[in-house]
């Protein structure tokens, strides 16, 4: 556990009790600050007691968690009183910036910010480098052990704004989709949250930056404007000038001036989408002083994430994927545009964004298999595009029925990638993932 010794004595609200907020508290009362809670739901609390908003003005600083919006749906009045007392409002990345001095590598994006964390995360252990890892993805940053040397980080939005120190030392932003639009009222919010990653640069911050959609390009295009010491673009599909890419199969580093090879492609983490996730994690590691060996090395032992297009069986020639991460119609893209003759299941609680973006995909489908809330919705507009599909409503069904059709109508792939959140039927992605596993290997048998 990191020890908060800026803030013993001190008198410290917290708002918002989720993990990440339960992480704070006892940090903070291991470090002997004097803690007080608040959340809008819970009201009492087995380690120190709850304050209200007539103590505002009594603290000596706010602690928020992620889960806590600063301006949108709207500004909470706790937030509103600690602005009027001019509390400082801070959150744990800021807590973890002020008391930790080994170097961070901070990493943002719509997607693959987990796969990028736990690859980079990945090549620097197997190099033997002593280092954390944790954010947004796996351990609390205050739990993660303080005399590490290297710590990498998934950040949110949700995180990133309410962050304000930042200045991280290796700052890498993949790509930007429409994505928690309510949440940071607009894309206009989501964009300048992302791109907050980049704030107050020192001289040796290195910012690392997608340049595959126009969002994270005009970012590029600012950062250079302003003149940041070190940019590096990174691409799934080129070799950027003066930046990492792919040129057919093998991954290139441009960004010294000179094209130096570094490797060939990985198919355990194949797809424009992971190539993107892999130049990055290159970056990441030859900046902080590993040999493009070593990269090599760690990235070609890196089995993956669990549901994330994680291959699960081969059951009579066709293949079973688990890829029940994707919540989110870009995230299936990727999955759409890697594997053709397709048994999709998808389906469960709908995101605003539909699934109108992936019709120019529809072709790549031999059948589809709906389940969850938005059936009966994307049941028509399949089949409009022509797509044959049937409502299994829950996912043994739809299973037992993917295996029988893809033996019918010779599909290749078996696809779990749901473009919907899992809540209505599952606790959360992971669930919904394990439970496919499960009924795919009880078919194997
Ligand atoms: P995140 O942590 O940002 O949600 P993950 O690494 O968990 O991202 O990947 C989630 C899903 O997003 C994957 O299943 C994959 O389909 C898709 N994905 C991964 N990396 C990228 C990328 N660089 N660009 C677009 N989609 C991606």
């Amino acid at each position: 556990m990191i020890f908060l010794d800026f803030y013993k004595n001190k008198r410290v609200g917290v708002i918002g009790l989720g993990k990440t907020g339960e992480s704070v508290v006892n940090a903070l009362i291991a470090s002997g600050a004097e803690v007080r809670v608040y959340d809008d739901y819970i009201i009492s609390h087995k380690k120190c007691n709850a304050f209200n908003i007539d103590d505002v003005a009594q603290m000596n600083a706010m602690v928020v968690s992620p889960g806590v919006g600063l301006l949108w749906p709207s500004v909470h009045p706790m937030i509103q009183t600690a602005h009027k007392n001019a509390i400082p409002i801070l959150n744990d990345v800021d807590l973890f910036q002020q008391h930790i001095s080994g170097k961070n590598i901070c990493i943002t994006g719509t997607n693959g910010k987990s796969t990028t964390t736990a690859l980079v995360y990945h090549v620097f252990s197997s190099a033997g480098e002593k280092t954390a890892i944790g954010g947004n993805f796996g351990n609390s940053l205050l739990s993660l052990a303080p005399q590490s040397e290297f710590f990498v980080l998934e950040l949110s939005s949700y995180q990133l704004e309410s962050c304000h120190i930042l200045g991280f030392d290796t700052a890498i932003l993949l790509n930007i989709t429409p994505d928690h639009l309510k949440r940071h009222g607009g894309m206009e919010g989501y964009i300048y949250n992302k791109q907050k990653i980049f704030a107050n640069f020192h001289e040796k911050s290195t910012a690392v930056i997608g340049v595959d959609d126009r969002h994270c390009l005009k970012i590029f295009q600012f950062l250079k404007n302003v003149n940041h010491p070190c940019v590096i673009p990174i691409s799934g599909n080129h070799v950027p000038k003066y930046g990492v890419g792919w040129n057919k199969n093998k991954l290139i580093d441009n960004s010294f001036g000179f094209r130096e090879v570094i490797c060939e492609k990985n198919p355990i983490l194949d797809g424009i989408h992971n190539r993107q996730n892999i130049a990055a994690a290159y970056v990441a590691c030859r900046r902080n002083g590993l040999s493009k060996e070593l990269f090599s090395k760690g990235l070609f032992s890196f089995r993956g994430l669990e549901h994330r297009q994680e291959l699960v069986a081969n059951i009579d020639n066709v293949l079973y994927i688990n890829d029940s991460k994707a919540t989110n119609a870009d995230s299936v893209e990727q999955a759409l545009k890697r594997f053709d003759n397709i048994v999709w299941i998808l389906g469960g609680r709908p995101k605003e964004e539909g699934i109108e973006n992936l019709v120019k995909y529809f072709s790549r489908i031999k059948f589809a298999l709906l389940i969850g809330e938005a059936a009966e919705n994307w049941s028509k507009l399949l089949a409009k595009h022509g797509v044959e599909n049937e409502i299994t409503k829950t996912l043994d069904v739809a299973v037992k029925r993917a295996k029988e059709i893809s033996k019918t109508l010779q599909a290749d792939v078996v696809l779990l990638s749901p473009a919907c959140a899992s809540f209505d039927q599952f606790k959360d992605f992971e669930e919904r993932g394990s439970i496919f596993k499960q009924l795919v290997s009880a078919e194997k048998c």
